[in-house]
């Protein structure tokens, strides 16, 4: 390459030649690669993905794909547009040489970089005892060959399904077998599902609507051990409280671990809650420095927010996945003056017991909540969080088309309680505490999380029981 004589002419020789390499072929990898085009990158581009299987989509594992209504292998993300692209599927990224520019691979083989995305995600937390995790009929949630393997399960009609952790995703997957008519007992550690992300009060609403639908809920409670059969099935789990259930499917929602391992001793800010970027998507190292040539994008990422006083955010939604890739995308090919922020309002949608679920902002980072509209007993409502005075996140049950003017009113710092919008609105609209678990109570972990203000936070612990 002869050296560039002006700074635009850097950009079209990077856009012409420049080496791009993508770890993670999921749905964060995907929408870069289409960025990256979009854009008018037209080098080399490669993606590697440890999964065999194209991207696909994993918000209708835990629900249409679960129902039988969608067979787990029809689940391929849409394409937005052609990518030429080398696709290296079924294998995995094992290290990261940032002096060489090398990405090693579990194959032995380097790929050379000049800018790199990393788009590892999260895997499924895994039930922390071995030997019980091995036996037949325990699951997790993750992927498609977990989905498909489940619902398999599912439709051989067990006598009960036992689901360890009410967060969205063991909330939803209850909410499946409600609607297949099986059986299931839901155990959560934290005092009502969806404690963690959404509060005690909405926790409340929840459990309510979780017995209302048959569900066998216990709360305040953990699983000691699983217990198998002669021939190696699970067949009882022994609770905290001395209680045993007996079931033969046992599905463990137990979160999510940030997929960084791989990236041990590279020197980047990796650690329990993902890899530390900037708001442009570009990696921090230890030091706090920010990289030149690495960006991480989706599950995996965790970057400072403005609304939230810069703390580092961890989401694990997929607007973020998209939105990220995309502001990432860009950022990889252009210069300073032109970077982008991603600073999207985390945003969440569930459908569970017939309701639909949406969040804007960030719950937990309120402490108190108002119900702004609707019926709590009818379950279609809007209640806003605040703290201090100033709103900072919505939830909604079947009041979704309410929640962009929530989130203007977050993104403009607005007051709290908020002004009542319009009609409907409940008897007693006084703020009362959102009742989010003390730091240290056991509980289903947030989907969004407030990390903190250090890069490479490693302060956070799991306790799995
Ligand atoms: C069951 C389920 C239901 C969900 N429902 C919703 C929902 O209703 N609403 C919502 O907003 N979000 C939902 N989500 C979350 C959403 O799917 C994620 O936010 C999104 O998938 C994140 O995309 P990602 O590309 O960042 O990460 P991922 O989808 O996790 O992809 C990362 C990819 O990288 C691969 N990888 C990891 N390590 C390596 C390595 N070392 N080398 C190569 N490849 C590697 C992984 O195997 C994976 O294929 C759900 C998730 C699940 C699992």
């Amino acid at each position: 390459m002869s050296v560039p004589a002006t700074v635009a002419e850097l950009v079209r020789d990077f856009k012409a030649n420049g080496r791009i390499v993508i770890i993670g072929a999921s749905l964060a990898g995907l929408r870069a690669a289409e960025a990256l085009r979009d854009e008018g990158f037209s080098g080399p581009l490669t993606i590697i993905g440890d999964e065999p299987y194209e991207p696909y989509e994993r918000p209708p594992l835990s629900k249409q794909v679960l129902k039988g209504w969608v067979p787990a292998d029809h689940t391929k993300l849409p394409r937005l547009r052609e990518v030429d692209a080398d696709w290296r599927l079924g294998v995995a990224a094992t290290g990261l040489d940032r002096m060489t520019r090398n990405v090693h691979l579990a194959t032995g083989e380097q790929v050379p970089y000049d800018r790199l995305l990393i788009a590892t995600g999260t895997r499924a937390r895994q039930w922390p005892n071995p030997a019980e995790a091995a036996l037949d009929g325990v699951y997790t949630l993750r992927s498609r060959d977990d989905a498909a393997r489940l619902q398999q399960a599912l439709a051989a009609r067990p006598s009960r399904v036992l689901i360890i952790g009410a967060g969205f995703i063991g909330s939803e997957m209850a909410s499946v077998c409600r609607e297949l008519d099986i059986p299931v007992t839901v155990v959560e550690r934290g005092s009502a599902p969806l404690v963690g992300a959404l509060g005690g009060v909405i926790g409340e609403i929840a459990a309510q609507m979780q017995r209302d639908h048959g569900v066998d809920l216990r709360c305040g409670v953990g699983v000691s051990s699983l217990d198998g059969d002669a021939g190696g099935h699970v067949r009882r789990a022994q609770l905290s409280d001395d209680t045993t259930i007996e079931a033969d499917v046992v599905v463990t929602s137990l979160g999510s671990i940030r997929n960084v391992e791989w990236l041990e001793g590279s020197g980047l800010a990796s650690g329990f809650w993902g890899v530390g970027c900037d708001a442009g998507g570009r990696a921090f190292d230890i030091n706090g420095v920010v990289t030149d040539s690495v960006y991480v994008a989706g599950d995996v990422a965790r970057s400072p927010h403005v609304l939230y006083e810069y703390q580092f955010l961890a989401m694990e939604h997929w607007d973020n996945a998209v939105l990220g890739a995309e502001v990432v995308a860009h950022n990889m090919v252009n210069l300073e003056p032109d970077y982008r922020p991603h600073l999207l309002l985390p945003g969440f949608w569930s459908g569970q017991f017939g309701v639909n679920i949406k969040s804007v902002g960030v719950p937990t980072f309120g402490d108190e909540i108002v119900f702004m509209q609707g019926s709590v007993k009818e379950r279609r409502f809007a209640a806003a969080y605040g703290r201090r005075g100033r709103i900072v996140a919505a939830v909604t049950f079947d009041h979704g088309r309410w929640l962009e003017h929530y989130a203007q009113l977050i993104e403009q710092s607005g007051p709290f309680p908020p002004p009542p919008p319009g009609w409907d609105r409940p008897d007693d609209m006084k703020p009362i505490p959102a009742e989010f678990p003390a730091p240290g109570v056991p509980t289903a972990i947030p989907d969004v999380v407030l990390t903190g203000h250090d890069p490479s936070e490693r302060r956070a612990e799991f306790r799995p029981r």
